[in-house]
């Protein structure tokens, strides 16, 4: 994402890399008049026609026209983005990159992340305190007990029971102030998926495994997976 990386520490970074150097461990150059000349590395050739200028700090193919900084020499040559090309280059020149301002926008995804699991472990303890201490949860309970299963074993599944409110989930976590978009947004879709199956279900009363999934992130949200039985 553009601007992750501050443009004063791209420029150093680049400036720090002497192109010469860099594209010299990759190409066998040699001196012609101001630049240097070698075999493409982007195309096959048998005379060269790949230059660099050392003066510009540039390269250019007068056979395919490949042509850039050092910057994307190496985005091309290693077949990297280009915040990773950076980075390349930015260890090669022994110059940290800031960890805090290129990784802003990760921080608010984990942020958003960390929020989202809170409110996870809210849920999954509500569901199970409803299960094992509540009155709407005895039937299900007795029904669990019944078929011998272990109190440690509920505890240990995170099992919990659903009570028969389709707006349940969405009440409890908008009186601790977790907003919906946000909750929705980070993965907790889901809920109103599982809402919506309540609703839809002609017995709402549900058990519910919560599965929790450690890999939060932005790009693939975790989600609560949802096997449920009516009694
Ligand atoms: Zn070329």
């Amino acid at each position: 994402m553009a601007g992750r990386i501050p443009e004063e520490v791209i420029e150093k970074i680049r400036i720090q890399n002497d192109i010469l150097d860099v594209i010299g461990q990759y190409v066998h150059l040699k001196k012609t008049g101001r630049n240097y000349f070698g075999l493409c590395p982007f195309h096959s050739e048998k005379s060269p026609s790949f230059a660099v200028q050392p003066d510009k700090q540039l390269f250019r193919c007068y056979g395919c026209g490949e042509s850039g900084n050092v910057i994307s020499f190496i985005m091309k040559v290693e077949a990297l983005e280009f915040p990773e090309a950076v980075r390349v280059l930015g260890e090669r020149a022994g110059i940290e990159l800031p960890r805090e301002e290129v990784t802003h926008e990760n921080r608010e995804v984990q942020q958003k992340k960390e929020f989202m699991l809170e409110a996870h472990d809210k849920v999954t303890k509500l569901y199970r305190h409803i299960l094992l201490q509540t009155e709407y949860g005895a039937s299900a309970r007795n029904y669990l007990l019944n078929r011998r299963m272990q109190i440690a074993t509920i505890e240990e599944f995170d099992l919990g029971f659903s009570p028969d409110r389709w707006d349940y989930v969405t009440r409890f976590l908008e009186k601790r102030h977790y907003p919906l978009p946000l909750m929705v947004e980070g993965g907790f879709s889901a809920v109103k998926k599982v809402e919506e199956f309540l609703t839809n279900s002609a017995a709402a009363s549900c058990f519910l495994f919560m599965i929790r999934k450690e890999e939060w992130s932005h790009s693939e949200p975790g989600r609560w997976v949802m096997n449920s039985r009516n009694i």
